[in-house]
């Protein structure tokens, strides 16, 4: 059994460097989000978060599979992948009070949005019907494929939905969704020229890095499409490119918001000045603000027999059914998510017999 889970872990590892070194290969894999036209608010010097009960806040979230009718049917990706991508998202942002909730998972059969072009418009307006029709929750679509060479797009700085390529959102990938999901709460990319070009410097002459760049003066100066070849296996950028004043740049080649996507001692990260961005952000995006999970617990102890429609039981941290007759069946659609689940004795949750699905699901993106 050990052996076995040795040799996995060798597999894994292997996949993960031949995705890593395709990737830095095809260095124009890139990111489809473009920044916002005005330039974003600045953080107020004495800002803090609104905490929420619990000091967390729990975003919900939807995910959209898409499935083309053609080549067998296949879907973008596996749930349980897809699963184990977010479990990465979880850790990139719960050092800043951020953390996620899954309302739903569901397979869409579409040709038109198996593929999808991040500069069209028609696919924007389509993505966005489909994503409204759940306004409490961010939408993540996951795509057979993306076109001009983009990996990732986040519908607008701040969204409330996503695009990812199938092929990137898997448990040896860990960086596609909170990059896509760092730009719907509000983050720029490190080496960002939209505002003006970041300097170097943080102290003395030359410092713009609160007006310039992304804006936040804890991620350094950074560059767009520095190949990988120009780091060293600490992840020090070799070459002495300069900015304007003639310094050096330092590069984020970590970061999540940058395109470093290479093997660094320094796990993939966030910066505290990007969580406050975030933070704030949602703060002021009244369509995030909707997003937000705050209710705690539901317990029911009334009778029900479910034998048709649809239900969505979402709460942070417990649902209790304790009635003496609780049936789900039929064609029934019923999805339970939250920290802990409790079916009491006199629960019967059945699809035997008809088309309908039951999904429990203990949240796994809010520890
Ligand atoms: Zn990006």
């Amino acid at each position: 059994m050990q052996q076995k889970n040795i040799f996995q872990k060798a597999i894994m590892m292997l996949l993960f460097f031949i995705t890593t070194i395709n990737l830095m290969a095809q260095q124009e894999r890139q990111c489809g989000t473009k920044p916002p036209l005005s330039r974003p608010l600045a953080i107020p010097d004495n800002y803090q978060r609104n905490m929420d009960i619990t000091g967390m806040r729990m975003l919900r979230l939807y995910v959209i599979i898409t499935k083309p009718t053609y080549q067998a049917g296949t879907p973008a990706q596996d749930e349980h992948e897809i699963l184990a991508h977010l479990e990465w998202m979880r850790q990139h942002y719960a050092p800043y009070g951020i953390c996620f909730i899954l309302q739903g998972m569901e397979v869409l059969v579409s040709d038109e949005l198996n593929v999808v072009d991040p500069d069209s418009n028609d696919d924007f307006l389509a993505l966005q019907a489909i994503a409204n029709q759940r306004p409490t929750c961010m939408t993540i679509f996951v795509h057979g494929a993306i076109e001009g060479n983009v990996a990732g797009t986040a519908w607008g700085i701040p969204s409330t939905f996503v695009s990812l390529e199938g092929s990137y959102t898997w448990s040896g990938f860990p960086v596609l969704a909170s990059h896509e999901i760092g730009h719907a709460l509000g983050l720029l990319h490190t080496f960002e020229t939209y505002y003006g070009k970041e300097a170097v410097n943080r102290t003395g002459s030359c410092v713009n890095c609160d007006v310039a760049g992304d804006l936040l003066c804890d991620t350094p100066a950074d560059k767009e499409n520095v190949g990988s070849q120009y780091f060293n296996s600490n992840c020090e950028y070799l070459l002495t490119t300069a900015d304007s004043c003639g310094n050096t740049y330092l590069m984020a080649p970590a970061n999540i918001m940058s395109y470093h996507l290479i093997i660094c001692p320094t796990p993939f990260h966030l910066t505290a000045g990007q969580g406050a961005r975030m933070n704030y952000t949602i703060d002021n995006t009244q369509a995030l603000l909707n997003r937000m999970l705050t209710i705690n617990a539901y317990t029911t102890t009334l009778n029900q027999n479910l034998n048709s429609g649809y239900y969505e039981y979402v709460y942070r941290n417990n649902i209790t059914i304790n009635a003496p007759s609780y049936n789900v069946g039929g064609s029934a659609r019923v999805h339970m998510s939250s920290g802990e689940i409790d079916l009491k004795p006199g629960t019967t949750l059945s699809t035997a017999g008809g088309n309908g699905i039951v999904v429990v699901r203990a949240n796994a993106l809010c520890q």
